[in-house]
């Protein structure tokens, strides 16, 4: 099966019962049993639930896993990926990981005493010494938020092995469609299905795939434990989106491409960050382990000043949190999902006040280049 037709018939395909071709919404909490412990294979709803069922096991189809995992929200499956670990583990993260990444390690699981170290991980070179006896996985995210550093993923699986690690890959910027991470050897690959996947803004999911029986296991174990699951209707409503991901992302890339194509030519951009440009530094890594670049691009305007200008003036371009779906949507990292940093350490991470990211729609591409055209004047 392509990729495209995968989206549409991997997983389970409609309903047995009925041949409907999209699978019903078991909005249902529990299942009769014919006789105690006698069942049809559900019991409860945390436990396991059929629609739930179709979503995981597209997702796990999609990714190339043995087994997938729907959650409440990215957060809550990053979350339960770390429940994996025990008291006393030790986990190394990319240094520019998800702002929400960064706050639960070092604010909620710190407390329960799993540690975490966080090192440039698009540098190999930096990661070996951040291993410790008690290390345990590797957790990194590629592209970055906001200047899109890469990180080689079969590099980092080839060291973890050597180590015993597991390799963990947020995998929410570049979308299934265009890169698989447990074809580069790594043991779990998860999503903010919020996102891409979705891709409407209309659901906050998150899902996991493994690609180990018994990591399948343990993590149901904690999913089923702990009860971050996804609820039958957003679970649907994933689904849905899910069908579309292929004619999006190849949609929103092109735009993209456009885009980019006119910030290069305006005198008012001063750099323009994307892994699909040959000056990038993560752009031959990039391109060698994924099939397209993504839809995220960021640029520098020069001044805080004129970032807010530019901001003022989008009419296509929406000024809000998040990525990923139809709409394109603008923001200023140094004001808005990086403004706890201090400003020093934030310039030192090269995000400069001027610098404004956006999430490129699929409107038509027209309207897109007209209104950034009017916004940077
Ligand atoms: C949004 C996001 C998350 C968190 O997902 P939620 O669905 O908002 O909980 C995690 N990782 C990345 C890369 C994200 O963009």
């Amino acid at each position: 099966m392509r990729k495209k037709t995968q989206l549409i018939h991997g997983g389970i395909f409609g309903d047995k019962e009925t041949g409907a071709v999209s699978t019903p919404i078991y909005q249902v909490s529990t299942y009769k049993q014919e006789a105690p412990g006698q069942h049809s294979g559900y019991e409860y709803s945390r436990t396991g639930n059929p629609t739930r069922f179709a979503l995981e096991e597209l997702i796990k189809d999609i990714e190339g896993g043995t087994r997938g995992f729907a959650f409440g929200s990215g957060m809550a499956a990053i979350t339960s990926t770390m429940m994996l670990f025990n008291s006393g583990d030790h986990v190394v993260f990319t240094d520019d990981v998800y702002g929400g990444t960064y706050r639960v390690m070092t604010s909620v699981m710190n407390r329960l005493g799993i540690d975490s170290t966080f090192v440039d991980t698009s540098d190999l070179s930096q990661i070996e010494p951040a291993i410790q006896d008690n290390t345990k996985a590797i957790f990194i995210e590629t592209p970055t938020n906001p200047l899109l550093k890469v990180t080689d993923i079969q590099a980092v699986s080839d060291l973890a092995k050597q180590h015993n690690l597991l390799v963990i890959v947020d995998n929410t910027f570049t979308t299934p469609y265009f890169q698989n991470p447990l074809k580069h050897g790594a043991d779990v690959v998860l999503h903010s299905a919020t996102k891409y996947l979705g891709g409407h803004s209309d659901v906050v999911a998150g899902l996991v795939v493994v690609n180990d029986e018994q990591l399948g296991e343990d993590l149901h174990y904690v999913q089923n434990s702990s009860g971050a699951i996804l609820g039958p209707h957003d679970s649907w409503l994933l689904m849905r989106g899910i069908k579309t991901l292929g004619i999006r992302m190849e949609e929103h890339e092109q735009n993209t491409k456009e885009v980019i194509q006119f910030l290069q030519n305006h005198p008012t951009v001063k750099k323009v960050f994307y892994p699909g440009l040959e000056d990038h530094p993560g752009h031959e890594i990039a391109k060698k382990q994924s099939s397209g670049f993504g839809a995220m691009v960021s640029f520098d305007v020069g001044s805080a000043e004129k970032a807010e200008e530019v901001l003022k003036k989008v009419r296509y371009f929406t000024l809000a949190e998040s990525l990923g779906a139809v709409e394109s949507l603008i923001s200023v990292p140094a004001k808005m999902t990086h403004a706890s940093i201090p400003r020093d350490r934030r310039l030192e991470l090269g995000i400069s006040d001027g610098l404004i990211r956006v999430s490129v729609g699929i409107e038509d591409i027209e309207d897109l280049i007209e209104d950034l055209q009017q916004a940077l004047g």
